[in-house]
């Protein structure tokens, strides 16, 4: 079967991709090794209730806003969005005080400010720059330089209070806080947040289902249980993907969404994409992973919040990944179902590989007895921090524990579920189960901002790990990868 573009990976990224291709005529084959598409976007269910992996809520959705006009653009609006509590979209809880965030720059500012007073200044500095990335979203020109930067180091040289540092950065589990951060991927992803946050009413399968549906509406295919396991060379350009079954596709150009790693393992004696260049993204250090624990609540569950908490209890150093990793910072988010209760709730914490590496050869369900007691007891831990939020909410930047501590959070749950790095390992083949792929460094960006483009002249690459992750950080990422297609395209016809 011979097409125009074959894309490797059926996650956001490589939909996405698919869609705005097949829009434009190309002929378009979409291979997703899972029997479901999605990746990260994938939800699974047990007995009535569907279960999110790697999506609770995206941000910049408001009309006018970077999100929104990639997903106007992408058939994704008129899906059952839900603006957030634009009061307070997130609360933070370090060591027992909360602090909210609501929605809109001006509203940030003001809120921040009424916590810290003293920092108005650095605050005000804080905002502009997000003001600014949203204005300038998409223009390299201007982002570029941020990469350079450290997140960490900006702040402190600008804020004094740690308090407050830690604060503008609670937030922060959707991506992972370390020294060298890149003060773009810190700000990029609070600006769009703070502009405006969207849940989903139903699960992040929706998303991807819609967008599969789009290429075949524009008569691409998607398939699903299509394992890549090889791509098929000449002296020239990639000629072939091979299935896992055998089977042979050809194509024009051939689009990787899948960590670059594990994109390299599938040209194994590649002449094009020389070892050295094959083994450099292996080299590069990856994200933390998440374990997820979802809670299925008895009877009517409990008080619909709509916003997200985020809990850290004695956390000296946010900027530490193994700190943040030892099971003291949770992100708890609730399923929307268009009521005032909630049945079901997703609690989220750093772990770093290291922790799960031992059991890094073991498959889903059979990882063994030392396996699922460490997840319990990972899961408990997660919960009992999770427990004070789960009950009556309090003022704002007061000490809260012994008021909260009374009702056990175990008493409302029927049904836990567990998933570890090595669940996400599993199912999407990222490296160490790494949530947000790839760790960009601001003094290596040349290394770790990767492009689109391959030392195979038709092999590109997309998602998560390129550029920026999160759902709209891939959405961009998608549009930079058609946009390569294009160039390649009026090369050749200057070239012919
Ligand atoms: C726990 C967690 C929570 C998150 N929460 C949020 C959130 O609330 N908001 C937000 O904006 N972002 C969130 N993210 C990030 C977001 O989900 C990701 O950035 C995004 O979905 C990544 O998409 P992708 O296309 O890059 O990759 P993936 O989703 O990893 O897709 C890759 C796909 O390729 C397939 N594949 C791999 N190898 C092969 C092969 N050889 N052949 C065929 N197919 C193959 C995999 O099965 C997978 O389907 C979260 C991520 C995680 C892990």
């Amino acid at each position: 079967m011979r097409y125009d573009v074959v894309i490797i990976g059926a996650g956001l990224g490589g939909l996405e991709c698919g869609v705005l291709l097949s829009r434009r005529g190309k002929r378009v084959c979409v291979l997703e090794k899972e029997h479901l598409v999605g990746g990260c976007l994938q939800a699974y269910r047990r007995g009535k209730h569907d279960f999110d992996t790697g999506f609770h809520y995206v941000g910049g959705l408001d009309e006018g806003q970077k999100l929104h006009s990639l997903f106007s653009n992408l058939g994704l609006c008129d899906l059952p969005w839900h603006r957030m509590n634009r009061d307070c979209f997130d609360r933070i809880v370090i060591d027992g005080e909360e602090y909210d965030y609501p929605m809109g720059f001006d509203n940030f500012e003001q809120r921040m400010t009424s916590y810290f007073p003293h920092e108005a200044q650095g605050i005000r500095q804080y905002v502009t720059l997000l003001r600014e990335i949203a204005e300038h979203i998409g223009d390299t020109a201007h982002s570029l330089p941020l990469f350079n930067i450290s997140a960490k180091q900006w702040l402190e040289e600008r804020i004094a209070d740690r308090k407050l540092i830690k604060v503008l950065c609670g937030a922060s589990l959707k991506m992972e806080l370390s020294p060298r951060l890149p003060l773009y991927t810190f700000a990029q992803i609070n600006s769009s947040f703070i502009q405006s946050a969207y849940r989903l009413k139903g699960s992040g399968q929706q998303v991807a289902d819609r967008l599969a549906e789009l290429i075949r509406h524009n008569g691409g295919e998607v398939r699903v249980k299509a394992k890549v396991e090889n791509l098929e060379e000449n002296d020239t350009h990639i000629t072939a993907a091979i299935l896992d079954n055998g089977e042979r596709l050809e194509a024009d150009i051939f689009i990787a969404d899948i960590h670059p790693a594990a994109a390299m393992t599938l040209l194994q004696d590649s002449k094009l994409v020389k070892r050295i260049q094959r083994n450099r993204f292996a080299r590069l250090d990856n994200t933390y992973g998440m374990l997820t624990v979802s809670l299925i609540l008895k009877g009517d569950g409990i008080p619909y919040n709509d916003r997200n908490t985020y809990v850290y209890d004695g956390i000296d150093d946010f900027w530490n990944p193994e700190q943040m990793a030892q099971g003291n910072a949770v992100l708890i988010t609730e399923r929307y179902e268009a009521t005032d209760r909630c049945h079901q709730i997703d609690i989220l914490t750093p772990v770093i590989w290291q922790e799960v590496e031992q059991w890094q050869d073991t498959h889903v369900m059979h990882r063994g007895h030392d396996y699922e007691l460490w997840k319990q007891r990972r899961a408990q831990k997660a919960i009992s921090l999770a427990q004070n939020v789960l009950f009556e909410t309090k003022k704002q930047g007061t000490k809260n524990k012994e008021q909260r501590s009374e009702a056990s959070v175990n008493d409302l749950i029927d049904k836990i579920y567990v998933s570890s790095p090595l669940t996400y390992r599993d199912y999407t083949a990222t490296a160490q189960g790494s949530a947000y792929g790839i760790r960009k460094d601001c003094e290596n960006i040349m290394f770790t901002l990767l492009s689109p483009r391959t030392a195979a002249p038709n092999l590109l690459l997309t998602g998560q790990n390129l550029n920026l992750h999160g759902i709209l950080g891939t959405s961009m990422t998608a549009q930079m990868t058609v946009e390569e297609v294009e160039k390649m395209e009026i090369e050749k016809l200057r070239n012919n």
